[in-house]
């Protein structure tokens, strides 16, 4: 039975003016926006959201919100449901490590202050800001939800997309937006090529206690095998707590996510150089595999692709979801500026044309980063600790490598 709400009935034939294949993040997002700007919106998920931690499937990695998102979520409402849950990033610190165990290079702490900001972004764990978003749409009137139903299969036709759902629903839209993930189908059904570049890591993803504060500071602790990232979650029963993200070569995060968690925190809290004094595992763990991946194009006709689906990063500085986001904020911005020409060639171009510089650059940068993070060779090391050095030592250089972290636009 399907639960009360704005859903989809099967088997109707519906008339829409945005489909929205996938909802996870980024669709959910989406569909809270342009039902918010007052575009009628179906989204179908095979998997509808997991909105609880300890629930099976449920994603337990946290998101950074830079400021650009927040802006987008006041406009549409959804900052107020947001806030209560987020801690505030006050600072940045790089962490520079060579051999193990890990031998401190380098430390240098990056403040907002030198942007004129207050604070870099907020940290949300990714069930619970599932679980609020999912709760403004369910409210909105133009959105019906058709969880549990994927999308199967798509027709374009100048004007329009014919849609069918796995379950045999067809729908009628003037603009698909595929946010259906690293594989998705409608990118496929589109004729959308896809460029995948694997580095052979893996990311373990999950949250540990400390029992030193984190004093709302992000740290990211560089060694060969990848980043260790710690970000700043509310107290866990009464623990400091931080949502880690831990890159290493693929078999060695395998080994890692099947240690005892007393031996994982003997672990982490080498490779954190103890900087939080001995950590502990607080939640189940889930592994990501790293890569980047760029779609070929970002749009094809009555299509648009968003988010995982036209763009995967290595988890690093907070880009991911952030830079989805800007997908998101630009379509909605271009929509809702001439609402009538929604989904059609031009508007999809202007899309495209805002969009894809942004990628391609970040994509460059991230990738080069995490190849000079991966890397335990001395020169590429000492690299590595003098370009920090550089960037936190000069002064505009540091301020337009934050700017550039931050998403401004
Ligand atoms: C370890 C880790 C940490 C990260 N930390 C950050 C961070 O701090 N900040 C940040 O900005 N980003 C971060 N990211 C990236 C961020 O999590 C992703 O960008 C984001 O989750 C992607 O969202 P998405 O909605 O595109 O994809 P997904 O979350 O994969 O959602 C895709 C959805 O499509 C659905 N789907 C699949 N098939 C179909 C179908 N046939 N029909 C309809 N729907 C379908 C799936 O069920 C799924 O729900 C991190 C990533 C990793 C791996």
């Amino acid at each position: 039975m399907r639960p009360p709400g704005p859903y989809l009935s099967a088997m109707a034939e519906t008339q829409v003016d945005i489909f929205i294949s996938g909802g996870g993040l980024a669709g959910l997002m989406a569909a809270a926006a342009f039902s918010h700007a007052g575009f009628s919106v179906v989204l179908a998920d095979p998997a509808p959201p997991v909105t609880e931690a300890r629930a099976e499937g449920s994603d337990l990695r946290s998101t950074a919100f830079l400021q650009p998102a927040r802006t987008l979520f006041e406009d549409i409402g959804l900052w107020k449901l947001l806030a209560p849950h987020a801690v505030p990033l006050d600072a940045l610190r790089i962490v520079d490590t060579k051999g193990w165990p890990p031998e401190i290079t380098e430390t240098r702490t990056f403040e907002p202050g030198d942007l004129g900001e207050t604070s870099f972004g907020w940290n949300l764990p990714n069930w619970l800001t599932r679980r609020e978003v999912l709760g403004f749409v369910e409210k909105q009137p133009h959105v019906q939800l058709a969880l549990g139903t994927g999308f199967r299969s798509m027709l374009t036709r100048t004007r329009e997309a014919l849609v069918t759902l796995t379950d045999g629903t067809r729908l009628r839209a003037r603009l698909v937006i595929a946010a259906d993930g690293r594989a998705s189908p409608v990118r496929e059904a589109a004729g959308i090529a896809a460029h995948t570049t694997r580095y052979g890591q893996k990311a373990l993803a999950f949250t540990a206690t400390h029992p030193i504060p984190h004093d709302n500071v992000s740290t990211e602790i560089y060694n060969q095998g990848g980043a260790f990232t710690t970000v700043p979650l509310p107290d866990h029963q009464g623990t400091p707590a931080s949502a880690i993200v831990w890159m290493n070569p693929g078999p060695k995060a395998q080994a890692l996510a099947a240690l005892p968690a007393a031996e994982l925190g003997a672990e982490m809290t080498l490779r954190s150089c103890n900087m939080l004094g001995p950590m502990e595992p607080a939640s189940a763990i889930r592994i990501w595999p790293v890569i980047t991946q760029t779609a070929q194009r970002l749009t094809a006709e009555r299509t648009a692709l968003v988010a995982e689906a036209a763009h995967v990063l290595p988890p690093i500085g907070a880009q991911g979801l952030n830079t989805s986001l800007h997908d998101v904020a630009a379509l909605y911005d271009l929509a809702r500026a001439a609402p009538g020409d929604l989904g059609t060639p031009g508007q999809l171009a202007r899309y495209a044309k805002s969009r894809e510089r942004d990628i391609a650059l970040r994509a460059r940068a991230i990738d080069l980063f995490n190849r000079i993070c991966q890397s335990g060779e001395p020169p590429v090391q000492a690299l590595r600790s003098a370009g920090l050095r550089a960037t936190h030592g000069i002064a505009p250089l540091r301020r337009t490598i934050m700017r550039a972290g931050l998403g401004s636009r």
